[in-house]
């Protein structure tokens, strides 16, 4: 079975946010206050998620990546995991994570089948970590990218968002990374994600952080693989690791988006940056299978050829990525 949406693409990837909660406050994704925290009961149950996964996969979603807020301080999470990775026909099973819980956790997340860990660093430079994260700790988050590999999984992909003025300055000593310690680095723009209506001013684009990569380093572009999403890949020579750059503002991948989100309150969306969004709470209490496939199929269909965040008259919106999971 496959999930092609009205404009020709096929969609065979969910990203499945299990939380909104996190035990970071990174500037860029959440506000510094006025966090209204999602009661409970709002929250879909693991035995929800999974039914909402298990859907998607029958339909044609080949990988799943769970994220949230953070993925890894739900209670649970690991046994939900393994749940995940045994559904027939899912593939690719990965999380996205800020890091701070893995030392404890590596081996857990490994033997409950999840297959690759990205981890989010912005910074190398303690002190600017703590700013972006508002009190994250970087030697816990190196230490975690330790022991996830000790526990037996790759290198984690390396997720750093750029900000003009906060980290920027360190793009080739987070590049490096790929050589250091064969990390995929992937540079990420800057998306206007919190409240905040200067939020251009931290946008650089991905041709600028090339150029800043090619200061130090050569880099040849890579070929596209299947399943990688948006990522512009390149590799330094010799490096075990690649450059993924993601233009999510300045550039157009949209065409070749083959994504759909789920936020843990059931909120399923075509586009990170629309406001349309299917509520799947109708169709999963009571349960109502044939429904729940129905709206997803109908998500899919609907799913807009792009989005709008480049293009003049964008208003912007208020919403929190850790609510949709990035
Ligand atoms: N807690 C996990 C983590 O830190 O990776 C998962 C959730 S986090 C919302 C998922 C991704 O969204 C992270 O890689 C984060 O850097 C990215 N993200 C959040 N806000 C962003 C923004 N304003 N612009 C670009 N990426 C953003």
């Amino acid at each position: 079975m496959r999930l092609i949406d009205s404009h020709g693409r096929t969609i065979n990837y969910l990203r499945l946010a299990v939380t909104d909660r996190c035990n970071m406050r990174c500037f860029y994704c959440m506000p510094k206050e006025g966090i209204v925290k999602t009661v409970h009961k709002a929250i879909l149950s693991y035995e929800e998620l999974l039914l909402v996964a298990q859907t998607a996969v029958e339909l044609g979603i080949e990988k799943i990546r769970v994220t949230g807020g953070e993925p890894l301080v739900r209670a649970g999470i690991v046994g939900f995991l393994e749940r995940l990775s045994e559904i027939p026909g899912l593939r690719h099973l990965v999380l996205t994570t800020n890091g701070m819980l893995l030392t404890e956790m590596a081996s857990d997340l490994y033997r409950a089948g999840v297959q690759r860990l990205n981890v989010s660093l912005d910074s190398l430079e303690p002190e600017t970590f703590a700013e972006i994260t508002r009190g994250g700790d970087l030697k816990r988050v190196l230490a975690g990218l330790d022991a996830a590999e000790k526990a037996g999984f790759p290198p984690p992909k390396i997720n750093v968002v750029v900000m003009r003025g906060v980290n920027d300055d360190e793009i080739p000593a987070l590049a490096e990374l790929s050589m250091t310690r064969g990390n995929t680095v992937r540079f990420i723009e800057y998306m206007p994600a919190v409240r905040d209506h200067r939020w251009q001013r931290y946008c650089l684009p991905g041709s600028e952080i090339l150029e800043r990569i090619r200061a130090h380093h050569t880099l040849e572009p890579l070929d596209r693989v299947a399943l990688a999403g948006p990522s512009r890949d390149y590799r330094i020579p010799g490096a075990r690791g690649n450059i993924g750059i993601i233009t999510a503002v300045s550039g157009h991948f949209c065409s070749d988006c083959n994504r759909i989100r789920v936020t843990s309150t059931g909120k399923a969306m075509g586009c990170l940056f629309s406001d349309e969004r299917t509520d799947l709470i109708p169709s999963l209490r009571p349960l109502d299978r044939v429904r729940l496939a129905r709206d997803l199929k109908e998500l899919v269909s609907g799913k807009p050829e792009r989005h709008g965040i480049s293009q003049e008259g964008y208003s912007h919106q208020n919403f929190t990525m850790s609510h949709i999971g990035g």
